[in-house]
């Protein structure tokens, strides 16, 4: 979801922006105005997350996927060796599409040959290998509904995050991190636009045969306008950034995003009929899943919210059962029109086991 001021104020904004004549999406990006709307992103962004003078921010294409081999490029410079932690689905595809340019090795998981990535693994700073030239980690496990209840210690050793789903939800502390990554369409703009937060020492190392679109250097010298950006995207984003800034920034965004995840979660944990399989210890804000333990029922649970205008439940397809995603935008009506409806949904389908 987006926020509905966003989407009002873009809609209102959407056939002439300003001054300028034209709509953002007819915009060249050599214009003045989309200069400034590309600046007052970064700008936004900066303030919202509280980035350090020392890392640049990139507004970049090709989704988070396309980091999973930008990261690897840009960074195997000294020994050419990296540690993932395996964690998911995500973190799991990061650390193979590493293996092709470099020694990868998977530091901890919490998956086994059959993996359900239920939990984090904990970790500690001599599970890394200490020549590794960076450290990967999925900050949230958006199939799962984990998130990381802690920020690994790598000693000297670059930490990498993965952001995609959950980024600007909760305050950072963006200086633990060597580099933050995150495709925009969670919490952010619509797809299409990746969002690279790095530490300026970390660039200008990439492999000789890095495709420029992929090199750090050219899109922090070109101020991600080596070629034409997403334009459109970066407009959106910048009217999300202002808008969490007039709510109150982070502090404001995780309060309300903990009161949805809270009455989620408070339902699940006090009655029987659904399972919530994700550890408590690391449960995500963002993605709740839940089973129902029968795969007819959690079929009919998915068919049946839509219907009742609750969309997009249906878990991941490699994990099956139902998936809430109450990513920033989400109000918390929504979340207690769910509760309501997983209520009587009990109630008009006992179990086998409770007839
Ligand atoms: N990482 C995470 C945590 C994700 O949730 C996703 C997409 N859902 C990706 C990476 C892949 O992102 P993209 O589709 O932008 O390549």
């Amino acid at each position: 979801m987006l926020p509905m001021e966003v989407l009002e104020r873009a809609q209102a904004e959407l056939l002439c922006y300003g001054e300028s004549g034209m709509s953002v999406m007819e915009m060249s990006h050599r214009t003045p105005e989309f200069e400034a709307i590309i600046k007052g992103a970064e700008d936004a962004l900066r303030r919202l997350m509280n980035i350090p003078e020392n890392y640049k921010v990139l507004f970049l294409q090709g989704g988070a996927s396309t980091q999973f081999a930008a990261v690897p490029l840009n960074l195997l410079s000294e020994h050419k060796c990296a540690d993932y932690i395996v964690s998911g689905q995500f973190s799991k595809k990061a650390a193979s599409e590493a293996k092709k340019y470099g020694d990868i090795a998977i530091a901890a998981s919490s998956g086994g040959a059959n993996p359900v990535f239920s939990t984090i693994p904990e970790t500690k700073r001599s599970d890394f290998r200490p020549d590794a030239d960076y450290v990967h980690i999925c900050f949230n496990n958006t199939i799962y509904g984990t998130k990381f209840n802690y920020i690994p210690d790598t000693g000297h050793i670059p930490l990498v995050a993965d952001m995609s789903s959950c980024i600007i939800s909760e305050p950072v502390d963006v200086s633990k991190f060597a580099l933050i990554y995150a495709g925009a369409q969670k919490n952010v703009a619509p797809a299409g636009l990746t969002i690279v937060i790095v530490r300026e020492d970390l660039i200008g190392n990439a492999r000789p045969d890095t495709p420029a679109m992929l090199d750090y250097k050219v899109m922090a010298e070109n101020d991600s306008m080596y070629n034409t950006p997403p334009c459109w995207c970066i407009y959106m984003a910048k009217l999300v950034f202002e808008w969490i800034l007039s709510i109150g920034g982070l502090d404001e965004m995780k309060r309300r995003n903990e009161r949805k995840a809270s009455l989620l979660y408070d339902y699940l944990d006090n009655q029987s009929y659904y399972t919530a399989p994700a550890d408590k210890k690391c449960r995500s804000m963002m993605n709740v899943v839940f089973v129902t333990g029968d795969a007819e029922l959690d079929k009919k649970f998915a068919k049946e919210a839509a219907a009742a205008g609750l969309k997009n439940l249906k878990g991941h397809r490699s994990v099956g059962g139902m998936r809430a995603s109450i990513y920033n935008a989400m109000p918390y009506e929504g979340v207690e029109a769910l509760v309501k409806f997983m209520k009587q949904f009990a109630l008009d389908n006992p179990k086998m086991t409770q007839l």
